[in-house]
């Protein structure tokens, strides 16, 4: 039980394929308590569903735009748990458009969009978070994708996003890390999701990715949790700032 009595939140519960929730269902499996946020009413009832299934779950709306949200997901957490060990963030958005044709024609609200959702949001929620995780060697961590670091056709600006997310965690981590809280990212491989869907050729992506890594094959949901639970547990205790690649070895590749 690499979590027993460790209380965490969870952002970026679309439903049962998204990799928040894998992680979600891995940290209450280790004994974590476990709250999970939805975006809106349109995904209440899918949330609180997900979250019938894993014990003793708290259920909380929380839009990243919304700084009043933000605040009272936290205020939340202090009343019911009392202090936080852990953060996941895995949100990210960006305008349909923006994810099929070329960069070279991202409008100035597509870029805004998907900073905003995808990046600003894990500052945002640290800021809140930090408070809660005195004394307790919190750990925040958020998911990331290699086309934050190379070019992956069509990812275009959610790739520009994905590479200020991963200098958020880098700044984050020289922040917090005085208060002992430690800050790391896992880039997953592609997996199909409801967010991976809105990327334009992304079933390209998955083959490509499947001939091309070390391992021949893709990654799965359980693969990344199983790796989001070492760097949410005390196994990772002397690791912040890191990029942890969970993509079959792929990114290792030159051709
Ligand atoms: P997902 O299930 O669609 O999760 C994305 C989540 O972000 C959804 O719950 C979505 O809610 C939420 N979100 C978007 N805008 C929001 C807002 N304003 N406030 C609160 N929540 C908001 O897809 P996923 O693939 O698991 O994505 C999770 C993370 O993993 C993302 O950061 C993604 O970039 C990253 N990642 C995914 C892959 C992959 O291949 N799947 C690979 C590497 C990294 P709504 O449904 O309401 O928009």
């Amino acid at each position: 039980m690499l979590l027993n009595g460790k209380a965490g939140v969870v952002f970026g519960v679309a439903n049962k394929r998204s990799l928040a929730w894998a992680i979600a269902r891995r940290a209450n499996e280790e004994g974590a308590r476990i709250a999970l946020t939805y975006q809106g009413e349109r995904l209440e009832e899918n949330a609180r569903k997900l979250a019938a299934t894993i014990k003793d779950p708290l259920v909380l709306p929380c839009d990243v735009n919304k700084d009043d949200e933000i605040a009272a997901v936290f205020a939340s957490l202090s009343e019911e748990f009392g202090g936080l060990d852990f953060v996941v963030h895995g949100i990210a958005f960006a305008l349909k458009e923006e994810l099929e044709g070329q960069y070279l024609n991202t409008s100035r609200e597509g870029y805004r969009v998907a900073q905003e959702v995808s990046s600003y949001s894990l500052a945002a929620i640290a800021r809140h978070a930090a408070p809660l995780m005195e004394g307790r060697n919190g750990s925040i961590l958020t998911l990331t994708y290699l086309g934050g670091e190379r070019v992956i056709p069509h990812y275009n600006v959610m790739g520009v996003a994905k590479a200020s997310l991963d200098m958020s965690v880098r700044y984050l981590a020289w922040d917090l890390g005085e208060r002992s809280i430690r800050v790391n990212a896992i880039s997953a491989g592609p997996v199909k999701t409801l967010a991976s869907a809105g990327i334009g050729g992304f079933s390209k992506i998955l083959d490509h990715m499947r001939n091309r890594a070390p391992l021949r094959r893709n990654v799965d949901q359980e693969e990344v949790a199983d790796a989001a639970l070492f760097l949410l547990s005390d196994l990772a205790r002397g690791v912040t700032g890191e990029i942890l690649h969970v993509d079959c070895g792929y990114h290792i590749m030159g051709m």
